[in-house]
């Protein structure tokens, strides 16, 4: 699925799960609406039903009363009317589920029916004790219980209205908490939907950023954690990635083949220069006059320094042509130690430098690094000390254990000229020189820092600088006491193309 589809059915999906919700309110209130409607329809109008019957009953009675009293036709039609009227108001109540209620009413209104005709004539025949007979056994009674009854219909009613008001405001609140779960529900999902989606954006972007990171660091040989074959635009990115750091090693391969060739072929050159110089300073071509020798002695500083670059750029060249191997192999600490000893001693008493070796306790016998590349670097710091030291001060290398024994701590300190605060995390890079040539005492090339970090790195070392100008400067290899073969991992050629060199 593409980047665009997967976003899409996420925030669509996102949508949905949001929206259900709001349906299942809307339909709880439509219906919440209906039942409310039926309340009204129906207990409403029972209620307005029952008080139009106890007026039509109230109604009845006060038409009796006319009737006994005035004794007239007019009177005994309005009781007829009456009576019709309340007999269909009480079979009305069939309509709303009252109707026992509705027939005992009907009942009564039948029996006040069929007792108002032998009424009337007794009324109208000037017979007022048959009337009032008839009225008290049989009207009266029957209306008493007419008004009863419709009192216990609005009882009946009114409880059944509180149960249905009270079952409403139960499914209310049911319908609010349910909304409500649902709400939290759509949210919870709808969450874990957005976090999935951007973990699944976000994840190959930081991986694809370490992999850029790296590549910018040096790092040609990085894998990404992300799958080529992904048929998303990632894959498509890793893919191109992978071609691009393809591109970069082979590139990478041919700058270190071309600069270990080129130096190969200027040092012949170079070294016949320095042989003819030589031969001159020997005196084989004749005496020098004083104006040749100051021409001969710079020429022998340049052509010197042209030397010294040339090999180291062959040390760089084959160092990363050669995939930054590493050939580990025992090494008794003693005698490295002795080695770098008496190969500085001489250079120390040349330069009037106080030269100490201390080793502390608790080192192990043997280790296991790459003698000469070690040796190097080693040799590369105690030349660096040396010449930036000047007479009279001292420089000290000192080996003791580190990491509970697991490693050893190579530390080369000087009293000499220190470098600039804000140039010491430069010089580890390649060319860098920092702004203390003057107190030199042979030039550079800004080159052997560089190598020696690479060397420590392919040990699986780390190597720093502490520097304060005019004080000194220190500094520490932590190297494994055992390296295993490997590579600094920075370079991806083969080990043939430097022994072509
Ligand atoms: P080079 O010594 O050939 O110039 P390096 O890579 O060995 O190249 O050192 C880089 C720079 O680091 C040096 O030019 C110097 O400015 C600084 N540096 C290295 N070691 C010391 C030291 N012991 N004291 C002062 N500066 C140093």
């Amino acid at each position: 699925m593409t980047l665009r589809s997967r976003l899409a059915t996420g925030l669509i999906l996102i949508a949905i799960i949001l929206v259900g919700p709001l349906v299942f309110a809307i339909q709880s209130l439509h219906r919440l609406q209906d039942d409310a409607r039926a309340l009204r329809d129906n207990d409403f109008a029972a209620s307005l039903l029952l008080g139009r019957l106890r007026e039509g009953l109230n109604d009845l009675r006060r038409g009796e009363l006319a009737l006994l009293f005035s004794k007239d036709k007019a009177s005994r039609d309005t009781l007829d009317d009456e009576l019709g009227q309340v007999g269909r108001l009480a079979d009305s109540l069939s309509h709303f589920q009252l109707p026992a209620y509705g027939r005992e009413i009907a009942e009564s209104v039948r029996q006040i029916a069929a007792a108002a005709p032998s009424e009337y004539r007794a009324a109208l025949a000037n017979q007022p004790k048959l009337a009032d007979s008839i009225s008290a056994n049989v009207f009266v009674p029957a209306l008493n219980h007419a008004d009863s009854t419709v009192i216990l219909a609005e009882d009946a009613l009114s409880i059944r209205t509180g149960h249905r008001v009270s079952d409403q405001a139960a499914n209310i609140s049911n319908t609010a908490r349910l909304s409500a779960g649902a709400l939290l529900l759509a949210l919870i999902i709808a969450a874990g939907i957005a976090i999935l989606l951007t973990r699944s954006i976000s994840e190959p972007i930081r991986n694809l950023q370490s992999g850029m990171r790296a590549v910018a660091d040096g790092d040609l040989g990085y894998h990404l954690r992300l799958s080529e074959s992904r048929s998303d635009e990632f894959g498509q990115l890793a893919r191109s990635f992978q071609e691009m750091t393809r591109q970069l090693s082979e590139l990478d391969k041919l700058k270190a083949e071309f600069v270990s060739v080129a130096s190969h072929e200027l040092k012949t050159p170079i070294n016949v220069m320095i042989g003819y110089l030589q031969l001159l300073d020997e005196g084989v071509y004749g005496p020098l006059t004083d104006q040749q020798k100051e021409v001969h002695k710079t020429l022998g500083i340049q052509a010197n320094t042209l030397s010294r670059l040339v090999k180291q750029l062959l040390d760089v060249s084959r160092f990363e042509a050669g995939s930054g191997r590493v050939e580990p192999r025992r090494i008794h600490l003693d005698a490295l130690l002795e080695e770098l000893e008496s190969s500085f001693h001489v250079l120390a008493l040349q330069r009037g430098v106080k030269f100490s070796v201390e080793r502390q306790e608790g080192l192990p016998e043997d280790v296991y690094w790459d003698p000469d590349r070690i040796n190097e670097v080693v040799g590369n710091l105690l030349s660096n000390a040396f010449k930036f030291t000047p007479r009279g001060g001292s420089v000290t290398l000192r080996f003791e254990p580190a990491d509970e024994g697991a490693s050893v701590r190579i530390e080369v300190s000087d009293t000499g000229a220190g470098i600039p605060p804000e140039q010491v995390r430069h010089v580890f890079e390649k060319f860098f020189q920092a702004d203390n040539q003057s107190a030199a005492q042979a030039g550079g090339t800004g080159l052997g820092l560089a190598i020696a970090k690479q060397i420590v790195e392919a040990h699986g070392g780390t190597i720093s600088c502490d520097s304060s100008v005019g004080v000194g400067t220190t500094f520490a290899i932590t190297l494994p006491v055992r390296v295993a073969r490997r590579s600094s991992g920075q370079r991806l050629t083969t080990v043939a193309a430097a022994e072509r060199t």
